[in-house]
């Protein structure tokens, strides 16, 4: 073995030779339980970030861990066709070759985009095998495959066939800057302040008389159809059916009585409603049949025609048409204030709508597009949650999902782009000749709400209605995630009836951040169960975001982001893996910093040095179990190591993925390297002594044992490391995980071991505190009244002193005791035992003694008093989580005895500053 860890190499090495032998690969024919995940496609225009480092981490220790155990574990990669990201990638190609997608055409853009794809859409890919993701890339699928295309036209069909797709001119969430409609959850929400303004409208027979509304959007106002009332509001109900002289136009429109959009108590209870640009208004004007009048086109300007339909004042027309948003409400509210129709301007908190993608304020836009009629899909999907048949982990998101779902609207799937699944819909040139409108420059198609689509798997060959053949089809594209919510059964064939389907359907866990939790796993529940039956996976683990050390989103213009691919050059991809394990802890975010990925680094090096030490001192007999029974020491460390496997076991069944990597940690340094390597040393001393040959045999078994333990979450040192020592099988992935033997647990040497450590570890930090070198000498005396204690001190009397590196040591019930009044002599109660650590020249300085503990008896007052606070809280101890609270709990008994011991020496040392003064 390389004298230090060079992980680039190994790395390298190891991933080829894995991929090479087919490792990967889950075949239908293997053996075992089947084990399945699906990846969260990521994006072809994406670059690894440490969102997908966590993500694709958790998968793989997941898959590595069951694969170990034995299962058929199948891990499904693929990538995201991401419709309208990667459009504008492209888009931004051809802007800066002086073209357009417009200039190229529709045919032309999409084979550019298909280009694009080919030459750098697979990046992503590669870098997830640089974080040792053990996918199955024979099974590699993208969200535009041929086979992915059927399965979403297949879906869409049938879907249409039950009546719950439909197309329907509804009012939508319309970006003006990328040009389509959004779905609900694709539009982000901005506290900010606006205006609200209120408008005085009189009556059209009695002008005297006037109705004031109050509104955020005053330019919408010319485009209103109707006023609304409460029909039991004695001010206004004897006005329902009388009419408003709209400012602004020569329209009259009534007064209705509405008593869902308005409330009473609320503003002046009078509410203007217009129809084509707000949703409540959408909702209120199918109530009373009112005409929609849109006032604003598809770039969120003025619409002349609009305005011309809505019987705008003349000269106001002309002044406002083509403007944009901003603009037309200056216009509108100086020409209102004018005519003396402004009543006051009032500051508003409100909620801005922008686009997810570009950022651009989104407007509710009128137009013809297609829905999933959602309700019937989403109460199976709420029942396989409620019924415990889908879990998600942590079991706080539950509430969301549901909440979230029982209050679900329709699904607007279809986008005006180019890029993604065009809609299996057609229509009829003869049939539907009004309703297709059609310009050749600039080229433009509209298809009306009134024309009549034929959906179908293919292009149909006759119009049922007139048997003729010129068609024309939808120009739509479906949202991003109408594919993606296929993805579990889509990726494994469907709709062919496929063995991997039969095989790997349904899957076992679903990896995934909560930020689509409803973009995509609740689709992927409702579409799983639709057309599949069985949910389409069994739990969801939903993990937290990465943001940087002060806990600041990651961002380009902040500055703030750790690049995963730097980090894996710099300190080896083990190193990250183990970090973001480490730091997942459940429903908390992860505060990442560079130093925690070097301490993890400094990690995987101990490893490596403990190797090299195994390695140099394995000459010599081993000795044959049960020819040579195991040392104290070995049986020690073999009950530490078979309960470290139980807990890390257990951690993952939970997901926990924190405590596995941290108890990892726990025992592989400061158990494993610290103290059993440290005696190992003494006892291999005498090469030839029979504790030597059981040391030997245990360090290679137990080395052995944890380096599986280790490797879903290091795969690559683990590896490395297992094939230079004895080992039984052609790679450690394909090695067995370990399993505990609780006949090796032996909790009384467990506890007499951890007297022992405190032992060490006390009479350690006294010296260095205290500066007492091995060189001026230092006698160390152990004395217990307690005999058992006393026993199984004595034999490690050699140990001690050669660890504490003291010269000289005395352990007994009945040893003299050193003259503590007169002598420098630092006293420590250990549990059952006094230990006294006495220099032979020099002094102790016991003031300073005093003044250290002293200090660290204040630390634990603070912290005592802390939880104490948190303890005696009552809204503390009914919301934690109950790991938090037996934490607290924990840890403010452990800081009681700790300062209890600490008071009695302290006593000690006064009583000796007293005596020596
Ligand atoms: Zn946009
Ligand atoms: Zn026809």
């Amino acid at each position: 073995m390389e004298k230090s860890y060079d992980p680039k190499q190994v790395e390298t090495r190891w991933y080829r030779t894995w991929s090479e032998r087919g490792y990967f690969h889950a075949s239908t024919a293997a053996e075992g339980r089947p084990y399945v995940i699906v990846i969260p496609p990521p994006n072809i225009t994406g670059s690894l970030h440490m969102g997908h480092a966590l993500n694709n981490t958790i998968q793989d220790i997941l898959i590595r861990w069951r694969r170990m155990q034995g299962l058929n574990a199948l891990w499904v990669p693929g990538t995201d066709h991401a419709g309208i990201a990667t459009q504008n990638v492209v888009e931004k190609q051809l802007l800066a070759e002086g073209s357009s997608r417009d200039k190229l055409g529709r045919d032309r853009f999409i084979q550019r985009v298909w280009d694009w794809k080919a030459q750098s859409g697979g990046t992503i890919i590669e870098q997830l095998k640089r974080l040792g993701a053990s996918c199955d890339w024979d099974r590699l699928r993208f969200t535009m495959d041929d086979g992915l295309s059927k399965a979403v036209r297949e879906v869409f069909v049938r879907l249409h066939e039950d009546g719950l797709i439909y197309r329907g001119k509804r009012l939508i969430n319309w970006c003006p800057r990328c040009l389509t409609a959004l779905s609900d959850i694709e539009v982000e929400h901005e506290d900010t302040t606006g205006k609200l303004y209120h408008i005085r409208y009189p009556l059209a027979d009695d002008p005297a008389t006037h109705l004031t509304v109050a509104t955020t959007r005053p330019e919408t106002m010319l485009g209103d159809t109707a006023v609304a009332v409460h029909p039991e509001d004695p001010r206004y109900n004897r006005l329902i059916g009388k009419s408003i002289a709209l400012p602004l136009t020569t329209r009259r429109i009534p007064i209705v009585g509405d008593p869902i959009l308005v409330d009473r108590e609320f503003g002046t209870g009078a509410v203007k409603i217009t129809p084509a640009h707000d949703f409540n208004d959408f909702e209120a004007g199918l109530r009373h049949d009112l005409a929609r009048l849109a006032v604003f086109d598809q770039h969120a300007r003025m619409d002349a025609s609009g305005l011309r339909e809505a019987h705008v004042e003349e000269a106001l027309r002309e002044r406002l048409a083509s403007q944009p948003v901003q603009k037309a409400r200056t216009f509108v509210v100086e020409a209102l204030e004018k005519g003396g129709f402004l009543v006051k301007v009032e500051d508003h908190a409100m909620a801005l709508g922008k686009c997810y993608r570009c950022k651009t304020v989104v407007e509710p836009y009128l137009s013809p597009q297609w829905f999933v009629k959602i309700q019937p899909l989403a109460e199976p999907a709420i029942k396989a949650v409620e019924s415990g048949q889908i879990r998600l982990i942590p079991e706080q998101w539950t509430n969301n999902y549901l909440g979230w779902m029982r209050d679900i609207k329709d699904w607007c799937i279809s986008r005006q782009i180019w890029w993604g699944h065009q809609i299996p819909a057609w229509y009829c040139r003869n049939c539907n000749a009004e309703a297709i409108l059609e310009t050749t420059s600039p080229r433009s198609l509209t298809i009306t709400s009134e024309a009549k689509p034929i959906v179908a798997r293919t292009a149909p060959a006759h119009c049922p209605d007139c048997g003729r053949h010129d068609f024309v089809r939808d120009p739509d594209v479906l949202d991003t995630w109408f594919s993606s919510a296929l993805w579990p059964f889509s990726t494994l064939g469907w709709p062919d009836q496929t063995p991997e389907l039969k095989k790997f359907y349904p899957t076992s866990t679903l990896v995934t951040g909560f930020d689509i939790l409803f973009f995509w796993v609740a689709r992927m529940i409702m579409l799983g169960l639709k057309f599949m039956g069985p949910v389409p996976f069994k739990d969801v683990y939903i993990h937290a975001l990465v943001r940087d050390a002060e806990g600041q989103k990651m961002s380009k213009s902040k500055g703030n982001v750790i690049d995963p691919l730097q980090v894996m050059d710099k300190y080896g991809t083990d190193a990250l893996r183990f970090t973001l394990a480490a730091m997942a802890s459940p429903g908390r975010d992860i505060k990442l910093s560079e130093e925690r990925i070097e301490g993890y680094r400094n990690f995987a090096n101990k490893l490596w040095n403990a190797a090299r030490f195994i390695l140099m001192n394995l000459e010599g007999p081993r000795a044959e179990s049960p020819a040579i029974e195991r040392s104290e020491d070995d049986r020690w460390i073999m009950s530490r190591l078979n309960r470290c496997i139980s807990e890390v076991n257990a951690a993952l069944e939970a997901y926990r993925f924190d405590e596995a990597a941290n108890t990892l940690y726990q025992f592989i340094w400061h158990e494993y390297c610290d103290q059993y390597i440290e005696r190992a040393k003494l006892a291999l001393a005498d090469k030839n002594s029979r504790q030597a040959a059981s040391t030997r045999k245990t360090l290679l078994e137990s080395f052995d044992v944890l380096l599986r333990l280790l490797h879903p979450f290091m795969p690559f040192i683990t590896e490395e490391i297992w094939q230079a020592i004895p080992h039984t099988g052609a790679s450690i992935m394909l090695a067995s995980y370990p399993t505990p033997h609780t006949t090796l647990i032996d909790e009384s040497i467990e506890k007499r071991h951890l007297w022992l450590q405190t032992v060490i570890a006390n009479v350690a930090s006294t010296t260095s505190a205290n500066r007492i070198t091995p060189s001026q000498g230092f006698s160390v005396v152990i004395s217990s009244p307690n005999i058992e204690v006393v026993n199984f001190l004595r034999p490690y009397d050699g140990k001690i002193k050669a660890l504490t590196r003291a010269s000289e040591i005395q352990i007994g019930s009945d040893v003299p005791i050193p003259d503590t009044a007169s002598a420098n002599t630092v006293y420590i109660v250990n549990g059952e035992a006094n230990v006294f650590v006495w220099p032979h020249s020099g002094a102790i300085d016991i003031a300073k003694e005093i003044s250290r503990k002293e200090k660290r008896r204040s630390e634990l007052n603070a912290q005592m008093e802390q939880d104490q606070k948190k303890l005696s809280n009552p809204d503390f101890v009914a919301k934690v989580p109950p790991d938090v609270l037996e934490k607290t709990k924990k840890r403010y008994e452990e800081c009681r005895l700790e300062h209890e011991k600490l008071s009695g020496e302290l006593k000690r040392l006064r009583e000796m500053a007293g005596g020596s003064a």
